[in-house]
């Protein structure tokens, strides 16, 4: 009964639902699926060590199903491991499975040609914290149920919730914060279908699938939730087109030239791709969004505020979640700084310095999303079917 299907156009964007799962279904989600597995989008460079700023007493979640499986090391494209010059390779092994797991630095140098590592001040992770980083294989830890739950978890979301809406544990609603608040609740619904899709449902048998009860009660019969996640869809998705030249002319060497040539064919189609342009040419119009405010002034204050969030992202209890929070919130923020950076110059094209794991989080969250609004949609169109043949 909770399921339904939405109409009209999605609040704040240019798009109207029925378009927006047209768009994803037919387009998007299939070049997406295909993207996240090349080696480009595959490895994430993360900070996964458990050091929160604000609550010691949170430890690390040990249960079985939260710990990330880092990469063997033969996984990695070759151009990935070559040893910087006159230090010990053996020091700069990935070693599978283990917590202190040296990082490999010569990454940078060598795979990571063309791209720039700098302060990056949309996230308290950069990619310059070499020493602590790691590279995590994501398609060996997918997002799904973790076990992961509680005052811990709690604790987070409503600490997320508070960074742009000071009263929100009071349940004060704030229209100032608005866009920040509804991506932050359109990223906490797709992780909660994530949860709901691939759920663990029998543990002796290891039987993993949909559990639908949970996504009714954590998505579905709260509208407002799935509205937001189809706002935070339509956002990510303007970002990605509008940095369209930019990720199209970015270096994806891995060292691997016939994936890497597929990989740029699949990002062509995905950011200049004629049917989308036909149908939503613009998903969400961040000029009509920033209007009437001080620009550099929201920018800082959004900025702050999501340097705060990536810092909370520290505290999350479980590895895996911490992952894909780290990750997702990082492409938010990569997200917010492309819609942003128009307002840094007045030119047409906007002046953009991406780093490798501002593109790798974009490609991957949109993907999340484009997952998130499929599921929500086929629920959907279930229930209604469902009601007729009633
Ligand atoms: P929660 O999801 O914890 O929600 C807390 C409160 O927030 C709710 O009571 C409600 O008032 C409000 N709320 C819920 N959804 C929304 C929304 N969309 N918009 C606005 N408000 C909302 N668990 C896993 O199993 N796998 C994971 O990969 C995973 N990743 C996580 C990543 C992060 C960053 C965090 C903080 C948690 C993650 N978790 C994960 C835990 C998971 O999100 C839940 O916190 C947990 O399952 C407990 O759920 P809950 O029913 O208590 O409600």
């Amino acid at each position: 009964q909770e399921a339904r299907k939405y109409t009209g156009m999605v609040e704040d964007c240019c798009c109207d639902y029925e378009t927006v799962d047209f768009v994803n279904e037919e387009i998007l989600h299939p070049i997406l699926q295909q993207l996240v597995t090349t080696p480009f989008f595959r490895y994430f460079k993360v900070k996964l060590w458990c050091d929160c700023p604000f609550w010691p007493d949170d430890g690390m979640c040990r249960l079985r199903d939260c710990s990330v499986c880092e990469c063997s090391e033969n996984e990695f494209p070759e151009l990935f491991k070559l040893p910087i010059k006159g230090l010990p390779s053996d020091d700069f092994k990935c070693q599978e499975g283990k917590a202190e797991a040296t990082v490999d630095r010569t990454l940078d140098s060598k795979a990571f040609r063309g791209w720039m590592e700098v302060d990056n001040p949309w996230t308290n992770d950069d990619e310059t914290d070499n020493a602590e980083m790691t590279y995590v294989n994501l398609l060996l830890n997918p997002e799904r149920y973790t076990g992961y739950t509680g005052p811990s978890a709690t604790r987070i979301w409503d600490a997320i919730y508070d960074e742009n809406c000071p009263n929100y544990s009071l349940g004060e609603i704030c229209p100032e914060s608005r866009v920040l608040y509804k991506l932050i609740s359109g990223l906490h619904s797709s992780i909660s279908v994530h949860i709901a899709s691939d759920y663990l449902l029998d543990e002796a048998k290891n039987l993993w699938g949909n559990n639908l009860k949970l996504l009714y009660d954590r998505v579905l019969r709260h509208p407002e939730r799935v509205k937001n996640l189809y706002f935070t869809f339509l956002f990510v998705l303007r970002a990605v087109t509008k940095a369209a030249d930019y990720l199209e002319q970015a270096e994806y060497n891995t060292g691997t030239p016939v994936e890497d040539m597929k990989m740029q064919s699949l990002v062509r189609q995905l950011v200049y791709n004629p049917k989308l342009q036909a149908t939503c040419p613009l998903p969400f119009d961040e000029a009509k969004l920033w209007q009437g405010r001080s620009g550099p002034e929201l920018k800082q204050q959004i900025q702050k505020q999501f340097k705060n969030i990536s810092a909370i992202m520290d505290c999350v209890g479980c590895e895996k979640c911490r992952l894909w929070g780290k990750l997702q919130v990082l492409g938010m923020g990569t997200a917010l700084k492309i819609l942003f950076s128009v307002n840094d110059n007045n030119d047409a094209k906007p002046h953009l310095q991406l780093q490798r794991i501002e593109v790798i989080a974009l490609g991957n969250l949109l993907n999340r999303l484009s997952e998130s609004v499929k599921f929500v949609h086929e629920m959907g169109v279930m229930a209604e079917k469902a009601e007729t043949e009633e």
